[in-house]
C-alpha cells in the first residue's frame, strides 16, 4: 500500500491510497482521480518537501531560535549543519531507512521526500527534520 500526497489545481490537499505507484499513475491517466473537495480532475502528486536525517550522522541539527528576529541566524546555522549533508535527493527515504538497518553506511544525509513518507519514517522511528524550501539551502548556494 502506498500512500500519497495529493493535490488538485485548485490547490486542495489531501491523501490518495493505492496499491503501488504504478496504480496511482494507471489511475491517473485514466482520469479516475479526483479532488474529494471540488470533484477536479486535475489531481497531481504534490512536490516533495526537502529533509534532513537527524539522530544518525553524529551531531544534532541546530534548534529553533526563541524569537522571530533570530531566523537570520538559524537559518546561517542550518546552512552550515547541512552542508556536510549527503546529498541523496528523491532516494531520501530509501537511505534514511537503510541506515536506520544498518543496510547502508552511517553518514548525514538529505534529500527530498513527501509528507506521507516523511510521516512513514517517524513511525518507523527513523527522525528527519523538514527544511526551508528556500534555494538559499539548495546546492549552488552551499558550495
Ligand atoms: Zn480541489
Amino acid at each position: 500500500m502506498k500512500v500519497l500526497d495529493l493535490g488538485c489545481a485548485h490547490g486542495h490537499v489531501f491523501e490518495g491510497w493505492f496499491a503501488s505507484e504504478e496504480d496511482y499513475q494507471a489511475q491517473r491517466e485514466r482520469g479516475l482521480l479526483e479532488c474529494p473537495v471540488c470533484g477536479d480532475r486535475q489531481v497531481d502528486k504534490r512536490l516533495s518537501a526537502p529533509y534532513v536525517q537527524t539522530r544518525r550522522g553524529g551531531d544534532e541539527p541546530p534548534a529553533a531560535p526563541p524569537s522571530a528576529v533570530q531566523q537570520a541566524e538559524l537559518l546561517q546555522r542550518l546552512r552550515e549543519w547541512v552542508r556536510g549533508a549527503e546529498d541523496v535527493g528523491e532516494r531520501f527515504a530509501e537511505e534514511a531507512r537503510a541506515m536506520h538497518h544498518g543496510d547502508a553506511p552511517t553518514r548525514r544525509i538529505r534529500g527530498r521526500a513527501s509528507l506521507a513518507e516523511a510521516a512513514e519514517l517517524w513511525d518507523e522511528g527513523i527522525a528527519v527534520l523538514p527544511l526551508p524550501d528556500t534555494p538559499l539551502l539548495d546546492d549552488k548556494a552551499l558550495h
